[in-house]
């Protein structure tokens, strides 16, 4: 099974026709996840996923990750992968771009160099949790461990002590934030998204995606792995990442990682 995306900077941001719904693993597993939540955290889930991800900003501003207005952060999910991590950080490198990398424990684990390589190019590093899991299967006690061990196998091998957490699948649980918050963990999801996962997305599909949702002030989420998507999908990502920079710096806004996206977010550093 391949479906590698094409990875050619073929569309723009603006004037593309919007995308289809929701792809079938992750509505597969909003249903499996619906009624194990409880709060703000059963928003993220359900049959009405995209239309309450909508009204998320407008909700619950800080964990949708909205900032100062000038400013767009950009957050990359997954990693650190071999195949993909080097040339995000290439492109962002050439661009002089930095963002906020939520990295897997278990493959800093695998790729430690790799993970402290991102950390060195001067990228913010979250944590995304140990394995992908997702959190509704977990009870607190499991919960909190794999969360504990991630933070600090991230920590250990970047060098730098994560103050943002964002669950697999953008799904919190009630002990997900319980253990976030004993491990001084600031939640933080995100309010545009490339949806590089679909099968059959393109580098044009991303950016088509992300301009129905990328706002001065918003955070936008990509992938720099394919590990829980279809095989190269990180490629239609990566494509759009200088398109996505072009769009945001013709408007005025600044791209960054959350760390440059205001006091709130700062303040996650320096508490
Ligand atoms: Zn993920």
């Amino acid at each position: 099974m391949t479906t590698t995306s094409a990875a050619t900077p073929s569309g723009t941001l603006s004037g593309s026709p919007p995308l289809a719904d929701l792809g079938t693993c992750r509505q597969r597993l909003a249903w499996l996840a619906g009624g194990a939540l409880a709060g703000m955290a059963a928003a993220q889930i359900g049959p009405g996923f995209a239309v309450l991800a909508t009204f998320r900003p407008r909700l619950w501003p800080a964990l949708a990750g909205l900032g100062v207005l000038d400013h767009v952060a950009l957050t990359i999910d997954d990693g650190p992968d071999p195949a993909a991590t080097p040339q995000f950080l290439e492109m962002l490198a050439a661009r002089g771009v930095h963002a906020t990398f939520f990295m897997l424990g278990a493959a800093a684990a695998k790729s430690p160099e790799l993970a402290a390589a991102v950390a060195a190019a001067g990228h913010e590093i979250g944590v995304h949790g140990w394995n992908h899991r997702p959190l509704p299967r977990l009870g607190p006690l499991a919960t909190y461990d794999l969360l504990a061990r991630a933070r600090d196998r991230i920590a250990a091998t970047t060098g730098q002590a994560p103050r943002l957490f964002r669950p697999s699948y953008g799904v919190l649980t009630g002990s997900a934030l319980a253990a976030a918050r004993r491990l001084e963990l600031t939640p933080v999801l995100w309010t545009a998204w490339g949806r590089e996962w679909r099968r059959g997305a393109t580098t044009s599909s991303v950016c088509a995606t992300l301009a129905r949702g990328v706002v001065g002030g918003g955070t936008v989420l990509l992938h720099d792995s394919d590990r829980y998507a279809p095989e190269g999908s990180w490629r239609a990502g990566l494509g759009a990442v200088p398109l996505l920079l072009d769009e945001c710096a013709s408007k005025g806004w600044r791209v960054g990682p959350l760390r440059e996206h205001g006091t709130r977010w700062n303040r996650a550093h320096t508490a």
